[in-house]
């Protein structure tokens, strides 16, 4: 695995996310509200090893890999590893916000597809509670939000082994920096 030229790659597709969310939240209503983290400690949450290789690299670039791989490893409870503050005081924030992953930049801003073609707006209780006008949200959704699948299908497209299988997120967490240390062994030689 070329390792630097992948991490390029999923950052490219996460710039490319931020801009089709941005563009989709600017015509509709909702907003999360600001320090919101309740779906970080979701149970369910599920990300490929893929999405997180940019943060994973970055923590190789600062020389944090293994330390901060032993400490995410150790963490208990079922939230992400990488949330800060809990679930009810509306102080939390997501500790590598730069470095999110597809899943995280995607929930809220998106839709799936069903069946029939339709897009079903992918969002919590408290975004879908802010809908004022559903007919004109149902329109703006329909003519553009953006779509799971589409990126999904990117990043498997970069690299169809750690972009297509979903783990439980805090697996798919550290299996990035799994990756990333395993592709980065003659590099670390010669630093030493
Ligand atoms: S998506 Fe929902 S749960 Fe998550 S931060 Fe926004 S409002 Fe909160
Ligand atoms: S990486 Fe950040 S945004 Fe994503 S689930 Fe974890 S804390 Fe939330």
């Amino acid at each position: 695995m070329q390792i630097e030229k992948s991490v390029r790659a999923v950052e490219r597709l996460l710039k490319e996310i931020d801009q089709d969310s941005s563009r989709f939240l600017n015509q509709v209503e909702v907003r999360c509200p600001t320090g919101c983290n309740k779906c970080c400690h979701g149970k369910n949450v599920a990300a490929t090893p893929l999405e997180f290789l940019p943060y994973a690299y970055h923590l190789f670039k600062t020389g944090e890999l293994e330390d901060k791989y032993w400490e995410l490893k150790l963490k208990e409870g079922t939230s992400c590893v990488l949330v800060e503050g809990d679930e009810h005081s509306l102080t939390g924030q997501c500790s590598i916000y730069e470095h999110r992953g597809v899943i995280c930049r995607l929930f809220g801003n998106c839709a799936s597809v069903d069946k029939s073609g339709q897009k079903q707006y992918s969002a919590c209780s408290i975004l879908k509670g802010q809908i004022v006008d559903k007919e004109k949200f149902q329109l703006t959704l329909q003519a553009s939000a953006p779509v799971y699948s589409n990126y999904y299908m990117k990043l498997r497209s970069i690299d169809n082994t750690h972009g297509s299988m979903l783990f439980p997120i805090n697996i798919a967490i550290l299996k990035s920096l799994e990756l990333v240390y395993n592709n980065t062994r003659r590099k670390r030689k010669r630093a030493v």
